[in-house]
């Protein structure tokens, strides 16, 4: 009795030092209590994109803190697309090929431009080595004439060069060889930060760091694994120059003009019976654009749930076959919805578009593709920030966060193994982090390359 009496009064006491001595906001106990997943995300990318972007990082950060809604509409061509069109015209939206048709034609005439600029230049020179040619040649003639000789001589070559001059192809500029290292060389090593050293992965988890985990024994510092990194940085590659991308005829895309914070409502069904248009972030349609669709292309979207990039590429009407894939079948099913409320007559379509469930790191469907998207799964970077829901910084997910890069680098290389000669992939993250990006091109770039030594060019 004694003891339950001392107990019930220890807890009593406890429970009115609760009441009577509440930590403040800043005590640590509060403070762990409230670290979200997306604090620990933050944390992360204040260390590791702080070291890469410098003084840039700041205005990055800020940026992919605020809250911003999906500013652009993907018109349905399967909806009806003149009324569509004109009812966003009269809410003030821009027609995205409008604005790239404005920056061509400013393009177009900066070339000719300079194009005039370097004829003139080179006539210039031309003109002055003539010059030189003809002095040397007339002086030379003359000391063969007798001094009082008044006829001015004529130089050997009185050619007018001007209209052989032949314009510059923009297809024969030179090509670069770039190492894809050279990109990264900002990037300093932090020797305290930790990673996996699984010998059986490749060397890319130094960008993908661990902090605070437990076993610390099966943990090696970055510094020591940097070599493996190495490996696939000094591969070099052909890297060309993409002057200007086309922009697909039937690709409606409308945005507000910047500053104006206008919002797309959520969009209703058309005559069709199909939603007249869907909403993506800027950044989502450049894969597709990218991709550079022409008429009669086979394209493959190798990791395509919910289906936005299947669905712009489906609106430029051009693919003749388009077969959207994702390993997830929940997610799966997220794409036959896309279509289900997208796609009018899907009977016109039924032999044109696909959508498969498999692992994009084995479809072996060599030589059937000349577009390949590879639009792989990684760290989400404003997503993680702005949602705690299944977040890839949780602890439980951190051996998958570590895996990302690997299973980067397995689809990209699959793909680059698949496309048919002449073909195109194009390889997009929504990450900020230079390892998924130019590090992942960069070793699966290798990896094919002495798998099947066929010969690539980064454009
Ligand atoms: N392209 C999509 C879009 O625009 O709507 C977004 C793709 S999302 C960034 C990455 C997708 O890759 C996820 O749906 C995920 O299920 C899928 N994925 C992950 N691992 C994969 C694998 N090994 N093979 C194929 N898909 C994979």
């Amino acid at each position: 009795m004694a003891r339950l009496f001392n107990r019930l009064t220890i807890r009593e006491i406890a429970k009115s030092q609760v009441v009577r001595y509440k930590h403040k906001a800043d005590h640590w106990s509060v403070v762990r209590k409230k670290k979200t997943h997306m604090d620990k995300a933050l944390k992360h990318f204040d260390e590791f994109y702080g070291n890469v972007y410098g003084k840039s990082w700041e205005d990055i950060r800020t940026a992919l803190l605020m809250e911003t809604h999906k500013y652009m509409a993907v018109v349905n061509s399967f909806s009806d697309l003149d009324r569509v069109k004109s009812e966003m015209e009269n809410q003030g939206a821009m027609n995205l090929r409008a604005i790239y048709e404005t920056y061509k034609e400013d393009f177009d005439a900066q070339l000719s431009e300079s194009n005039k600029k370097k004829r003139k230049k080179e006539l210039a020179r031309n003109q002055e080595t003539e010059s030189a040619i003809s002095d040397a040649q007339i002086s030379a003639i003359q000391s063969h004439y007798p001094t009082d000789y008044t006829s001015p001589p004529v130089s050997l070559s009185t050619m007018n060069d001007d209209e052989d001059i032949v314009m510059e192809s923009q297809g024969q500029q030179p090509v670069a060889m770039k190492s894809i290292e050279s990109n990264l060389n900002e990037i300093s090593v932090d020797e305290n930060r930790i990673i996996h050293p699984n010998a059986g992965l490749s060397g890319l988890y130094e960008f993908v760091p661990a902090t605070k985990i437990k076993g610390m024994e099966d943990w090696v510092l970055e510094s020591q694994h940097y070599g493996y990194y190495k490996e696939g940085a000094d591969f070099s590659v052909k890297i060309e120059k993409e002057i200007m991308l086309t922009f697909p005829q039937y690709l409606n895309i409308y945005t507000f003009e910047e500053n104006n914070d206008s919002k797309f409502s959520y969009p209703k069904k058309g005559s069709t019976g199909v939603l007249d248009y869907y909403l993506l972030d800027g950044a989502s349609v450049l894969p597709v654009l990218a991709l550079d669709l022409q008429p009669g292309d086979a394209m493959l979207d190798m990791c395509a749930a919910p289906g936005g990039k299947t669905l712009s590429a489906l609106q430029t009407l051009l693919p003749h076959t388009i077969v959207a894939n994702d390993v997830s079948q929940s997610r799966v099913k997220k794409i036959h919805n896309v279509i289900d409320q997208f796609v009018a007559d899907i009977g016109q379509w039924q032999d044109r578009l696909h959508v498969t469930g498999r692992d994009a790191r084995y479809i072996d469907d060599k030589d059937l593709y000349n577009k390949i998207l590879v639009d792989v799964p990684c760290t989400t970077d404003r997503h993680v920030l702005h949602s705690d829901n299944n977040n890839i910084f949780k602890p439980q997910r951190i051996r998958e966060r570590l895996q990302i890069p690997e299973l980067q680098a397995a689809i990209l290389t699959n793909a680059l193994k698949i496309i048919s000669v002449g073909g195109t992939v194009v390889y997009s993250t929504c990450s900020l982090s230079p390892i998924q990006n130019d590090g992942v091109v960069g070793m699966a770039l290798k990896k094919a390359w002495e798998d099947t030594n066929s010969i690539m060019v980064i454009k």
